[in-house]
């Protein structure tokens, strides 16, 4: 591939999913369900976008990679809880059934690999399409359809196995991320940016800001104008303060106006200008960078639409 036939970028961009998260049932009318994946993948096939992007099964993250962010005692109670048929709750909005345990494992692993990929090298830049979420779940509790929280493992791996020692984590989804903020509170080497509706779930009191976190509470009534002065005035100034060596990015859609989890109302325009920012602030800072991984987004259509402007966005397309 030479360099013209992926724009900006020097190197070519990854997909990194597996079958697995499909078989994270969640049952009838849960709206974090399997076809999540199959809207963005079918409209990767429909778009020819698959035909430039490398294509990676998702490995199982490993209970050490795994144990950098999270306790134990967290791990034994998830495996402990998967019912052998049926539906189990971990809290009321989060249901884990046989296939779980395998998606979580798998959508870790994909953050991790993602992260070998573009600290190693090989790609510039990396999208995980994967489920269950992961920027809710605690060091020691899943909450709000997030078992393992991918981006955090990911970033945990990127410190400790590849010795990056500046990381920027930006987080567009309509809620908090209040794992990744819990999990990284009182770590230098990881700086946090979020936008979210507030109050909002998950109704956790967020941290004052910090040199390491950046929270942008939105009202609900918050459109493209409040959503990017956000990024513009308080995400970027931070980022380019911080001169990260890498970005990672919780990319969530549920803030579109056609999303109807939340009442911020983004349209497609801004999660491609939001998307810009991160590409154009990685250039600067981050040797372009970027392991981007799957939050929310629940109306199929604008989901699979947004995901793939985002990636062609990081692709250089
Ligand atoms: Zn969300």
């Amino acid at each position: 591939m030479t360099q013209q036939q992926y724009g900006n970028a020097t190197l070519p961009s990854a997909y990194i999913s597996h079958a697995a998260c499909h078989r994270h049932d969640t049952g009838e009318g849960h709206p974090e369900c399997g076809r999540r994946i199959s809207a963005i993948e079918d409209r990767f096939i429909a778009s020819g976008l698959f035909d430039v992007l490398r294509q990676f099964d998702a490995p199982e993250a490993s209970d050490a990679q795994l144990l950098r962010v999270h306790t134990r005692a967290h791990l034994d109670a998830i495996a402990a809880a998967v019912p052998e048929s049926g539906y189990a709750r971990l809290d009321p909005d989060t249901v884990i059934s046989v296939g779980s345990l395998d998606a979580a494992r798998r959508a870790a692993g994909a953050v991790i690999k993602a992260v070998d990929l573009v600290a190693g090298g090989e790609m510039e830049t990396a999208f995980c399409a994967v489920r269950p979420p992961g920027h809710h779940a605690e060091s020691d509790r899943a909450m709000g359809f997030c078992l393992y929280n991918n981006i955090a493992v990911g970033a945990a791996h990127a410190l400790e196995s590849h010795g990056l020692e500046k990381i920027a984590i930006v987080d567009f989804d309509v809620h908090q991320g209040n794992g990744t903020e819990q999990i990284f509170r009182d770590e230098e080497r990881v700086l946090f940016c979020s936008t979210y509706q507030h109050p909002f779930f998950p109704f956790t009191p967020s941290l004052p800001n910090a040199e390491n976190r950046v929270n942008v509470p939105l009202d609900a009534t918050a459109k493209s104008e409040e959503f990017r002065a956000a990024v513009s005035q308080h995400w970027l100034p931070a980022i380019e303060r911080f001169e990260p060596q890498m970005i990672f990015v919780s990319a969530g859609f549920d803030a579109h106006v056609d999303d109807d989890m939340s009442y911020v109302s983004l349209t497609d325009a801004d999660f491609r200008w939001v998307s810009e920012q991160i590409v154009d602030v990685a250039s600067q800072f981050s040797g372009g960078r970027i392991v981007s991984a799957l939050e929310g987004g629940y109306e199929l259509n604008s989901l699979a639409r947004c995901v793939e402007t985002h990636v062609r966005v990081l692709a250089g397309l």
